[in-house]
Order: structure tokens, then sequence, then C-alpha cells
């Protein structure tokens, strides 16, 4: 465990954790910055905050050139603070709405926009560099946003097991309780955000696969941290 300590030190370090919807990934990632003293980027969050703004203005889905000029000038605020989420647009807290359905149905097609994605991509570039210490947490961040991350990790677990932690969820803050149509939801995200042209789903050739489907989430803060500090190991990365 010394060696383990030693190698993750306290200094600039960043993590990116991608992977579908459902596999725990939030709360492991916010858990995993928290063990580690860093900060933590939920980038799904700024893709449903682009989403809100986009279904506020009424703008038809199909519109990819409406949605560009619509988050052109996104006036969003995202915290870093693994304990305490901030989410902000034009000033007031959308933490809650943007997890509703009407966004999580939307915001498939928004994020495939191309200028959506330029722009939070930016974004999240800029935030990693002002933390220094970050566990950043997406689809497509050990590919695309943060190639150069010190650690990649891959989460998944089966379908069912996404969609019966996510109806758990639903159930527990009083959505109602409908496997079938959550697993239906989960199926038909995972086929979009992988077959989508721009930023597909897939795991960095580098990272790290951690299969959470059997594992308690304090089992995959364990893991998470130990390949962390097994992936610096290899690349001479320790602080
Ligand atoms: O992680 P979360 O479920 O909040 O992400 C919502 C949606 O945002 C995903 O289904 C995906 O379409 C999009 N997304 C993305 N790239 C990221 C993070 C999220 O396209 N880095």
């Amino acid at each position: 465990m010394a060696i383990t300590e030693k190698l993750i030190g306290s200094g600039p370090l960043v993590v990116a954790m991608d992977g579908p919807s459902g596999t725990g990934k939030s709360s492991v990632s916010r858990l995993l910055a928290t063990r580690l003293g860093a900060s933590y980027l939920d980038t799904g969050a700024m893709y449903r905050v682009a989403t809100l703004r986009v279904l506020r203005a009424g703008i038809d889905l199909d519109d990819a050139a409406a949605i560009a000029v619509a988050v052109k000038e996104l006036p969003l605020r995202i915290g870093t603070d693994p304990s305490r989420e901030v989410i902000e647009l034009d000033g007031a807290d959308v933490s809650s709405e943007i997890r509703g359905d009407a966004v999580t149905k939307a915001v498939s097609a928004v994020s495939a926009v191309p200028e959506v994605r330029e722009l939070l991509v930016a974004l999240q570039r800029d935030i990693t560099a002002a933390a220094g210490r970050i566990v950043v947490e997406g689809r497509d961040i050990g590919t695309v946003v943060l190639p150069g991350a010190d650690a990649k990790i891959y989460l998944t677990a089966s379908a069912e097991a996404r969609a019966q932690r996510r109806n758990q969820q639903n159930i527990s803050e009083g959505r109602g309780d409908d496997y079938a149509a959550v697993l239906a939801d989960v199926q038909r995200r995972d086929n979009l955000d992988s077959t989508r042209k721009i930023s597909p789903l897939r795991p960095a050739e580098d990272a790290v696969l951690v299969d959470t489907s059997e594992l308690t989430k304090d089992q995959v803060i364990d893991e998470l941290y130990q390949v962390v500090a097994q992936q610096l190991s290899i690349t001479g990365e320790s602080q």
C-alpha cells in the first residue's frame, strides 16, 4: 500500500474515466476523486446543460445548425468539488432539471452536434488544466478530450446490470419502476453514443477496463485506486 500511495502522490494527476451510463461511473468517479484528493469534472452534466438550453429555446432536435447557434454562448457554471455539486445555467441551479426525462431523451442528439462538442471539449480541457489534479468523467475523455491523461479507465457493466441500477435509482428518487423501459433506453443510448460519427463511445487503446457488474461500490473504488497506481508505475508518471 505504501508504494501505491507514493506512486499516486499529491501533485498534478489527470485521470480519465469513460464508459456507458449506468456503470455507477458518476458516483465512483466522485469517490475516487475524493480518495485521491483531486477535483472532479462531470462532462455528461455539461452536455445535459447544453441540451436544457436547446430544449428551453424550443429548437427542433434535427436542426443541428440551430442547436449550434443556441449553445454558442453557453452561460454554464460547473463546480469541480467532488463533495458538492454545482451546475448552473444562466446563474440558476439546474442540477436536478438536467437529470429529468426530457433532457435524458434529448441529450444524445445534442451531443452529436460537432459545434457542441468543440465548445465543451475546449472548456473541459481548460478546467482540467486549471485544476491540475482531477478525475474527469465522460465518454470520450481518454480518446479525444485528454488523450495524454496519466491514467485511463473504462468502466463497463452488462446492459441488464446497468438498467437494474438506473431503475433502482428511479424508484428511490420517486420516478417510478419500469425495468423494461429503462433497459430499452440504456440500449438505445448505448447504440446512439457508440455509432455516432464524432467521438463515438469506445475505450482508449491504453485504457484499463473495469467491469462493475458484480462489484460493490467500495470494491470498485479499491480496484480503481489500484489501477491508477498501476498505470502510473507503467508510465513512470509518479509524483
Ligand atoms: O453521463 P451522462 O449520462 O450524464 O451523459 C449524458 C449524455 O451526454 C450521454 O448519453 C452522451 O450522449 C453525452 N456525453 C458525451 N460525451 C461525454 C459525456 C456525455 O457525448 N464526454
